[in-house]
């Protein structure tokens, strides 16, 4: 790989309202945003990057701050050997500063999205599918309609079945009478093929985990995820995961270490890393290995814009195994005016296209009415230490 050395690195937010709300156990999404990372080197060639920012979206301006005043120096200071290198610096760098801010997960979030960046610029100068040159054995990735909101969540999942889809993820978590009334109506309007999915969004305890674990298992479910806090003790895992005759799946709200910890522990069947809200490609491609290792499908989390949905097909390509990448089902502007046209799927999985880097096209006219904030950092401001 060439030696990087970054021109610039431009942040922008979008923010569009929308029509239907994305409900979950713990709160609404009443709009959707997203930040969007544009780094360049001094031939002009980009690569793009999101950092995640859902839940409460009003953040994603702050995300877009933090960037501009302590990753992008750091970034723009010097010549970086490749990206995992300056993702384990900024990592080693922001280690202080994340304690002493209390807001290690925005950091965190933060140079993820760089990091991406990062690698979509190094494969574009490679002219290389970015899942290829993270060593990916084919374009092909399964994936899920996810995001299925409890109000009539059989409407949207056939719609998406006729687009293609053969596996959805539905909501749960707004007590046991309408979470099962849904499963039933999911599951006799998709038929028994159809691979189904629950996410709790960490809505019970450990005992009332295992009792929607009981009420829940005769659906034929791929997984039950998050049915108790990412930060529940360790001994109220296993002992659900010792109970529940459905696989647990976790990793959205894991960081650094905890995945680890998780796998050690043995009480995942499928880890979910999200590609911009922790590590980006170098932090999370090394789980893939450790995920195979312990017999864990990797199935990458994104419920977010469309330069951090490509990164998540990437990923998943580049991982390969068993398991699906993660679709938003609900509309989102901001997916496709972001990843340009995004692969068809045909029997439940997309093929990405034999585009350098991640293949993003971001459509920069359509989305300037969603603009709330802008900036760029040169190279040239840093070393004449002007404030960005
Ligand atoms: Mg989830």
């Amino acid at each position: 790989m060439e030696p990087i050395r970054l021109h610039s690195i431009g942040v922008s937010v979008y923010r569009v309202p929308i029509e239907t709300p994305v409900q979950t156990s713990f709160g609404v999404l009443k709009d959707r945003a997203a930040v969007v990372v544009r780094v360049a080197d001094d031939d002009g060639v980009q690569g793009w990057g999101e950092i995640w920012c859902n839940f409460p979206t009003v953040g994603a301006e702050h995300r877009a701050r933090l960037l501009t005043e302590t990753v992008a120096p750091l970034v723009l200071a010097r010549w970086w050997s490749s990206p995992p290198e300056c993702h384990e610096e900024l990592a080693r760098a922001m280690r202080v500063l994340a304690i002493q801010s209390g807001e290690p997960g925005p950091l965190a979030q933060v140079v993820a999205g760089v990091d991406i960046a990062l690698w979509d610029l190094a494969a574009r100068r490679a002219k290389l599918p970015l899942w290829r040159m993270l060593g990916g054995d084919s374009p092909k990735v399964n994936v899920y309609a996810s995001g299925l909101n409890p109000t009539e969540p059989q409407r949207l999942a056939t719609a998406k079945a006729a687009e293609g889809y053969t596996a959805f993820k539905l909501k749960v978590g707004f007590g046991a009478e309408r979470d099962v009334e849904n499963l039933s109506s999911l599951r006799s309007a998709l038929g028994d093929s159809a691979a189904l999915m629950v996410d709790a969004n960490q809505a019970w305890n450990a005992e009332e985990a295992i009792r929607m674990s009981d009420r829940l298992s005769s659906f034929g479910l791929r997984w039950l995820e998050e049915p108790i806090a990412a930060d529940a003790p360790m001994e109220d895992w296993q002992h659900l995961a010792q109970r529940s005759a459905i696989a647990l799946a976790a990793g959205e709200n894991l960081r650094a270490g905890d995945f680890q910890r998780f796998l050690s522990a043995g009480v995942l069947k499928v880890l979910q890393p999200d590609v911009a809200k922790w590590g980006g490609f170098s932090g999370c491609l090394p789980l893939a290995d450790a995920a195979s290792n312990a017999s864990v499908w990797l199935c990458p989390h994104w419920l977010g814009g469309g330069v951090g949905l490509l990164a998540t097909l990437h990923l998943k390509a580049a991982a390969g195994g068993e398991g699906f990448a993660e679709v938003d089902a609900n509309p989102n502007p901001l997916r496709e005016l972001l990843a340009g046209r995004l692969p068809a799927v045909r029997d439940g999985a997309m093929t990405l296209p034999d585009l350098p880097g991640l293949g993003a096209e971001p459509d920069l006219a359509a989305l300037g009415r969603y603009l709330t904030l802008d900036r760029t950092v040169l190279r040239s401001q840093i070393s004449q230490g002007q404030p960005t």
